[in-house]
């Protein structure tokens, strides 16, 4: 165990960062963080940045001698990095987890070993690969890059036939996975924490909504049937089980109208879906991040409301926060980025609710009332 007053290193200084952090220091943890910017939205919560390129193992290698453990906030980092950091220290979750969660090929070859349902694929490394995966995969189809696509990002739908020739030029030069279109109802995800004892807790599904691929709304509970619900649980808890998890995965899922569901992403680390956990849910997920890294016992993860989170862009800015704040069971959450570019997440709103819809209605008016756009 990695007890109180012991210092916490966190690779990368974003939000996810920044409110892991703010977790650990209610519990008595120091926390220093790398991140190129010294002015990330973490160093607000850390003792020291260590200001390096996250791409360059020696000059991230110091956060190992300040730190008594590592973990990381998003899943593009290079294996080298992590690698380097692990022979100093404790690193959770494992390089075989990020490694997993970094190439759709690894990903979905460790979901189908694990026998989690995922929608049927090929890889594709050629253009002769490309139209054998075009047949065994059918049409409508979806190719995308194994590695760095997020957020709808290097992904490209096929139709019909005709698309196929100019989707594979857009995205031909590096490996590539062709897999089925999946006509879901609505798309769900599950948190997952393990801790090195292999406690496993499973945090309330959330139901994602996304606008221009980028996550818009999560609500909880999701509508769907608890027994699909329950399904989604077992499965992130398989998962976790079966990569012998340390820390936080969060498991993107599609649900199909009969109530099938098919696995689509793991993100090992506090996911955006889960951000409702914050003020809904006994433990939010950046405490059980600490607890499970830590070697803590996990906290319960009842949800003590209905919920609907909404992020904040941008493209909101400037923010009217009296606003939304005038329904007294808004809750804001800010991450103190200077700058709002467009697409830029800058923060988010759970709001309370008597029901998932109820909140979501209460959502989409807080996000109108809060934007000057
Ligand atoms: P991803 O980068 O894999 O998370 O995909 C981003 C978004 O694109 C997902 O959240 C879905 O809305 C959509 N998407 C991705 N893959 C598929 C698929 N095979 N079938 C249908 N929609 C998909």
């Amino acid at each position: 165990m990695i007890a109180p007053g012991s210092v916490i290193g966190i690779v990368g200084g974003g939000q996810l960062a920044r409110m892991s952090g703010l977790a650990a220091r209610a519990m008595g943890y120091r926390v220093v963080v790398a991140d190129p910017d010294p002015d990330c939205p973490a160093a607000a919560v850390a003792d020291q940045v260590v200001v390096a390129p996250l791409s360059d193992p020696e000059a991230v290698a110091p956060l190992a001698d300040l730190a008594d453990l590592i973990t990381y906030e998003f899943e593009n980092i290079s294996p080298a990095v992590l690698e380097r950091l692990a022979a100093a220290r404790p690193v959770h979750p494992g390089v075989h987890v990020l490694r997993a969660s970094q190439d759709r090929i690894q990903e979905k070859s460790a979901l189908e070993a694990a026998g989690v349902p995922i929608a049927p694929w090929r890889p594709v490394h050629s253009e002769a690969d490309f139209a054998a995966a075009l047949t065994a995969v059918g049409i409508p189809c979806v190719l995308k890059t194994a590695t760095e696509g997020y957020d709808g990002k290097g992904q490209v739908v096929i139709r019909s036939e005709a698309d196929a020739p100019a989707a594979y030029a857009r995205l031909a030069g590096r490996p590539l996975v062709l897999e089925g279109f999946v006509p879901f109802a609505c798309e769900v995800s599950a948190i997952v924490a393990r801790n090195p004892q292999g406690e496993v807790v499973t945090f309330p599904v959330a139901e994602n909504i996304h606008e221009l691929n980028i996550l818009a709304y999560s609500i909880v509970p999701a509508r769907v049937s608890p027994e699909t619900a329950r399904r989604a649980q077992e499965l992130a808890t398989r998962i976790a089980s079966q990569l012998k998890l340390v820390g936080l995965l969060g498991v993107e899922m599609f649900a199909l109208p009969d109530g099938r569901l098919l696995v689509n992403e793991l993100a090992p680390r506090p996911h955006n879906s889960g951000h409702y956990s914050m003020d809904a849910c006994a433990t939010s997920q950046f405490e059980q991040h600490i607890r499970a890294v830590c070697g803590l016992p996990l906290g319960a993860v009842d949800l003590l409301t209905p919920v609907a989170m909404v992020n904040l862009m941008g493209e909101d800015y400037p923010l009217r926060v009296d606003a939304a704040l005038a329904d007294r069971r808004v809750k804001l959450h800010l991450y103190g980025k200077r700058e709002p570019r467009p697409h830029r997440k800058m923060g988010h709103l759970n709001v309370l609710g008597h029901t998932a819809d109820e909140a979501l209605d209460r959502a989409r008016l807080a996000k109108q009332h809060i934007s000057t756009k």
